[in-house]
């Protein structure tokens, strides 16, 4: 009798392998440059895509320059992207301008046909520039000339080309009776990228991420088909696009979102204390993210806190005219800390507000909206790390944490930001966003100057992260894309992980879109 019930455990304990083997092994190709020469994909495009959509040949990646039918460039493709350093190296076959969405499907059919990877390129500020993709000989879509702006006062909503910044939107958003969207806050990042891997920003807490307002998608799928994404069409890829992270299921060429109303008038305190505070400025801010019966915050503020090694800086934001909420909030954050060595306050109309993060709000208006059509988007060199955390960093690891920042020189920036509030009032499951239920997340940077001071600043950063990863929930977000994380399906995506994989299977399953951080 023993034995038979231990052979059926055996059996069952097979079939749990089998099980897990059947629901997770679904493999995607990786792809390997074997070409000599990419004139097939010249004849395609050029038989496919009208006259007037640009196509660059970098001269790198063409073998025989001067038997080759089309003109090269030599091209810098770091040139594209916001972020310098020296962590890119690869050139792709082509990068071609489209302008609409019947371009991007006739780039797609001569991809399939070939067998290219496709990369698109919106606003170019993945952390680790994978709007270039990471393959070499890729085909690069680059999107910025689908950028069309219509805002619909009617329905308060806006239709966007998928190849539009932030800081247009806004523009445009507020012009119409005060309207804005509930995404970040750097005016040139792009609306694809940015709104496909979740969007946070200072109204997160008041309304949630941007994905979680967007309505209605246009998509071309690695078949060259083009798709209507929304709760009745392609549902899972309704899902799985709202937080899954840009590049890996199809291209986006437009985006319809639900507008929210801009703050009456945003309110921002500044409390700055020389770095001897740190630790008790940063045991407060803990406080007031996990003790609702001390600090209460009511959706309408937004607290958050950059540490660097020579000073600590509380922010509190409120968006409101009921200036006492604010005040009764600061006096209570300073009630047990020493007296901020620097206090400032400034009020202002939502738009001045957001503009005023790249020193632009006192600029003239038509100045400030021509700063995103004509002016070239501003470079930066540096790395990032973040995690989320669903309890306080224990006193040790603070210690630790605050013992490293003061070990190294350059510039290094962490900052605290809540992600609770109306983020957690969303079930978990109805968007591929998957972290709900921390409480705030701990984003570090480092800038550099060049490949050798970046290296330097890298190592100051690692040492810093991994004192406080071990009380961290070890997740992160994915629009803050890190490529030396090993394990990043767990990382990114959580509980989200398997049903991601299957769907990528289902509508990329020859993995055209890969890139090396890819959903698989
Ligand atoms: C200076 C700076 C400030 C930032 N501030 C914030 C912030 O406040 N809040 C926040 O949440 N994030 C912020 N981010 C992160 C930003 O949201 C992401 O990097 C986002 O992915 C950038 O989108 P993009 O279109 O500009 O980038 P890209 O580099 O063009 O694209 C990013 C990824 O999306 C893919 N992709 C691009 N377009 C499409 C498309 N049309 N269809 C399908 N896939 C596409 C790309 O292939 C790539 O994998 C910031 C980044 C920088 C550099």
């Amino acid at each position: 009798m023993i034995i038979f019930i231990l052979n059926w455990f055996f059996i069952l304990f097979l079939l749990c392998i089998f099980q897990v083997n059947l629901v997770t092994t679904t493999h995607l190709p990786n792809y390997r440059f074997t070409r000599t020469n990419n004139n097939d994909l010249y004849t395609c495009l050029s038989s496919l895509l009208p006259l007037t959509v640009r196509t660059i040949y970098p001269c790198s990646t063409i073998a025989n320059q001067n038997n080759f039918q089309c003109k090269c460039v030599h091209f810098n493709i770091t040139n594209l992207s916001a972020i310098r350093g020296g962590r890119f190296s690869h050139s792709p076959a082509v990068i071609v301008y489209v302008t609409d969405s019947s371009d991007v499907q006739n780039v797609l059919a001569c991809a399939a046909n070939l067998n290219y990877v496709v990369n698109a390129l919106s606003g170019g500020h993945s952390y680790e520039g994978y709007g270039l993709g990471s393959t070499y000989n890729n085909i690069i879509i680059n999107m910025e000339g689908i950028n069309y702006i219509k805002i619909n006062q009617h329905d308060r909503t806006g239709t966007f080309g998928a190849g539009t910044r932030l800081g247009p939107i806004y523009y445009e958003a507020y012009q119409s009776d005060n309207y804005t969207i509930n995404a970040g806050s750097c005016p040139w990042v792009g609306l694809a990228g940015h709104a496909l891997g979740g969007g946070y920003g200072l109204l997160s807490r008041l309304h949630g991420l941007l994905s979680d307002n967007v309505l209605e998608m246009k998509a071309v799928n690695a078949q060259g088909e083009l798709l209507t994404i929304n709760e009745t069409h392609e549902p899972d890829l309704y899902w799985a696009l709202r937080g899954g992270g840009g590049g890996s299921f199809v291209i986006v060429t437009e985006f319809k979102i639900r507008l929210v109303k801009a703050p009456l008038l945003t309110t921002q305190y500044s409390l700055v204390w020389y770095p001897n505070a740190s630790k008790l400025v940063i045991q407060r801010y803990q406080l007031l993210m996990f003790n609702n019966t001390i600090f209460n915050l009511s959706n309408d503020l937004f607290v958050s806190m950059t540490v660097n090694h020579l000073e600590i800086t509380i922010s509190i934001t409120y968006f409101g005219i009921e200036l006492d909420v604010l005040k009764r909030t600061v006096a209570l954050l300073l009630e047990t800390l020493p007296t901020p060595n620097i206090t400032k306050i400034h009020s202002e109309d939502w738009l001045t507000f957001v503009y005023d993060g790249l020193g632009l709000g006192n600029s003239n208006v038509d100045h400030r909206y021509l700063l995103f059509k004509n002016l070239t988007m501003p470079t930066y060199c540096f790395k990032a790390k973040h995690l989320f955390y669903d309890k306080p960093i224990s006193d040790h690891g603070l210690d630790q944490f605050l013992n490293r920042i003061a070990l190294g020189i350059g510039e290094l920036y962490i900052t605290f930001s809540p992600w609770d509030g109306h983020i957690h009032t969303i079930p978990i499951d109805k968007t591929a966003f998957p972290h709900r239920r921390y409480k705030f997340g701990i984003q570090l940077m480092i800038y550099c100057n060049d490949t050798n001071s970046e290296k330097k600043q890298m190592k100051w950063l690692n040492e810093i992260y991994s004192t406080i990863y071990h009380d961290s929930t070890k997740h992160s977000y994915i629009n803050y894309i890190d490529r030396d994380v090993p394990s990043w399906m767990d990382y990114y995506y959580n509980t989200h992980q398997q049903r991601l994989h299957n769907l990528k299977y289902l509508y990329d399953k020859n993995n055209r879109f890969y890139f090396e951080k890819t959903i698989k």
